[in-house]
This record gives C-alpha cells, structure tokens and sequence, in this order.
C-alpha cells in the first residue's frame, strides 16, 4: 500500500519545459532520431511525416514501412496525452518521488494508471542502471536496510538484507551506488555472506578497471556508503508508508538512480536524463510488470 503527506505542497506543474502535447512529440522525436529519420527496416534516410494521428507516423520513402516515435520507448502503445507523461517524469524527480496516489490526483489520471506510469519509469531506469557497471575506486558493504544501528535493531518489519556498492569520488562521496536486496528467508535476516559479495561484483562491477575494496564485517562497513543506504530508507518510507518486499528492489534503483541523476547535473539535465533513458528502454506491459510484482494494488484504485 501506499501513502503521502497530501499537506506537503507539490512544484506548479508549469515548472515543466513542455507545456503542450506538440512539445513532448517533437522531444521524443529529436531524441529517437538525434541525427535525422532513419528507416529502421532499410536505413534510408528519407521520409514523409503523416499527421493524421495523434502521435505522427513516419512513412520510409524508399520501403513505405511506418513507425511512430513511441516505438522501443516506455511510452508505446500508451493511450494517454504524452504531457501526462512529462509531467509524471518531473514528479518522479521530486527529492522524494511520488507515490501513486499523488501523482493520481495532480495530474488527473485513475489510482491504476498512475501506479503503471511509475512502475514503467522505475522500469526504465532499472534497466538502465543495470547496463551501467560500477568502475573505478568501487567499496562494497554488506549491509541491512532499515536497521539502526546506533539503537542496534530493525527499524521495521520490513528490513532486508542488502549489498551496497559504489563508485568513490575524490573526497571519498559514494557517486554512482547500487543497492541490492539478497535473497533470503522470512524469517530470518542475515547478512549477505562472502559468496553473495562476490556475486554482486561479479554482476555489478567492471572488475578489469576497478580498485575493489568489500566490507563484509558488520561494524567496519564503509560509512559513507551505510549513510546512503540509511538515507534511501528514509527517503522511501517517507514518500511510500509500506513497502513491500515485493516492491522493494524496484524502489531501491528508482532511489539510487534519481540521486545519481540528481549528482549529474542541474533540475534540467535530470529531466533530460531521465527522457533519454525513457525513450531508449522499451515498455514493459501491466502484465507483464504483474508477473514480476505479484498483488498489485488495483482494489486502493477509486
Ligand atoms: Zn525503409
């Protein structure tokens, strides 16, 4: 389930660069095609622009094949104006993001569509992120989420074990950080072992041009890296009041990608940031999304 804080006051949405539906149509163009229409059938150059639709079709003027600017993106076959969409992505870069329920009633969509949209951009940026390998000065802790170690207990019922990894900057700021959940019974929360650490390199560090130092030992982590993990679980449970497990890996890179988006660069750059990504990762379907988080929460859509 989620919630907020419908006191909170959001941005005006006019913060937004695109403020009509020919706006985001010619963005997402010029991002699929930076460097003019290339059929991607037969790769000839040239075509006509059909503009009978909604969403404008590219016809190739040498094979006659149609494609729209939405195909490949995480907005095809989507039926819903493309400001809705740019204006959910500047939401989702709220320092805390947005839950459902929010975005739901800023821009005027149902509970379900709203739940959709954000699960396609943390889709999106899931997939994106996991192309991207850690590389450089990297440290890699083993580490619980939602723990207090300072009261020395879990902070809620849902804490997890994860392993955290990051690249390092000149002044020792974990920059580009992936936090991942371990597999692990429900009842019991353990620390990841030395063979999961090894695992999460293996899958999430460019081993060849990496310095690799990992922290498996409890109390000597790498305490710049903890804080961030700590600094995620406030983060999350303020926007999203109960996660569950299901939801939580999903939640986790939405965290650490809008904050290294966010160390990228100023508000504009994030946004292009986060349309690049939009536009270059292909949709993933309700269903198929459900097959991958079981028990959506639809009965909350109203
Ligand atoms: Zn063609």
């Amino acid at each position: 389930m989620e919630g907020g804080h419908p006191e909170t006051i959001l941005p005006p949405l006019n913060c937004c660069r695109y403020t009509s539906e020919q706006d985001c149509v010619e963005a997402l163009i010029a991002l699929k095609w930076p460097n003019g229409y290339i059929c991607p059938r037969c790769a000839h150059p040239h075509c006509s622009r059909l503009t009978t639709r909604r969403i404008p079709l590219f016809e190739c003027g040498k094979c006659a094949y149609q494609t729209s600017p939405l195909v490949g993106t995480i907005f095809e076959g989507t039926h819903l104006p493309l400001l809705k969409w740019f204006q959910a992505m500047e939401l989702f870069l709220l320092p805390d993001g947005i839950s459902a329920m929010r975005l739901s009633r800023v821009i005027h969509v149902t509970y379900k569509t709203a739940w959709l949209m954000l699960h396609k951009i943390r889709h999106a940026i899931g997939e994106f992120d996991t192309r991207e390998l850690l590389s450089g000065d990297v440290k890699v802790n083993s580490d619980l989420y939602g723990f207090d170690p300072s009261r020395g207990q879990l902070l809620y019922s849902r804490s997890s074990a994860v392993v955290a990894g990051c690249t390092v900057t000149d002044a020792g700021e974990p920059e580009h950080v992936k936090i991942q959940l371990v597999p692990q019974n429900r009842r019991e929360i353990r620390r990841a072992n030395r063979r999961e650490l090894a695992a999460f390199i293996t899958e999430n560090v460019e081993i060849r041009t990496s310095e690799i130092q990992s922290f498996p030992i409890a109390y000597r982590l790498y305490t710049p890296l903890r804080k961030v993990v700590r600094e995620a679980w406030g983060s999350l449970r303020s926007t999203y009041v109960a996660l569950g497990r299901k939801y939580l890996q999903a939640y986790l890179n939405e965290y650490t990608v809008r904050r290294r988006l966010r160390l990228s660069g100023g508000k504009a750059t994030m946004s292009h940031k986060l349309l690049c990504i939009c536009v270059a990762i292909p949709t993933i379907s309700y269903h198929q999304l459900i097959a991958r988080i079981p028990n959506p929460p639809l009965v909350a859509a109203a």
